[in-house]
């Protein structure tokens, strides 16, 4: 099953976004297939705090949505991710966006994600990647675009997880 992850950090995010990336692809049972661009983005929630990278990926998997967060949130345990403040400043964060055409609404997990068709970092970088993407009932995400109603996105990064730059 194809899933399409969002990675965001505002706490040495190159590094910690390009380890996410790293260390999903060296899970047995996840293969990254493709990135997108990198997005500088305004935090979202009212804390003041550093802005944000985010970027989408997509991956392939055999582990059920359930066991796939599981390792996700493994992923950010061990990049130190600390929960204090909701919202607040994060060394990564990791978010199950769509899952093939799994349809899934728990409290421990909501697929689509439920800020899928509200944030901007969320749906354009899934665009830049997946430009025909749709949602389990077929309806193009390219037709939402018109809807979000969080726009965070200050800039498209012109580097790629290479470059060495700061942070
Ligand atoms: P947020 O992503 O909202 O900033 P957290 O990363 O702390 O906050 O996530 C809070 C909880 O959201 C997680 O413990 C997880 O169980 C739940 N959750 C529900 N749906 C999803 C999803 N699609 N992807 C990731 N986490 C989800
Ligand atoms: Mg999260």
């Amino acid at each position: 099953m194809t899933v399409y992850l969002s990675l965001g950090s505002n706490i040495r995010p190159r590094h910690h976004l390009g380890t996410a990336l790293e260390l999903l692809d060296a899970q047995d049972t996840i293969r990254l297939l493709g990135e997108s661009p990198w997005y500088e983005t305004r935090p979202w929630g009212g804390i003041v705090q550093a802005n944000f990278l985010n970027l989408v990926c997509a991956v392939e998997t055999s582990l059920p949505p359930l066991q796939l967060l599981e390792a996700t949130q493994a992923i950010e345990q061990r990049l130190g991710r600390v929960r204090t403040l909701r919202n607040g400043p994060r060394t990564i964060d990791i978010d199950i966006l769509l899952a093939g055409d799994t349809r899934l609404e728990m409290p421990a997990l909501t697929i689509p994600h439920p800020g899928l068709l509200e944030r901007d970092f969320m749906l354009v970088p899934l665009l830049d990647l997946a430009p025909d993407a749709r949602l389990p009932g077929g309806e193009r995400l390219i037709d939402k675009c018109a809807h979000l109603s969080h726009h965070q996105i200050i800039r498209k990064l012109t580097f790629g997880r290479n470059d060495n730059q700061e942070n």
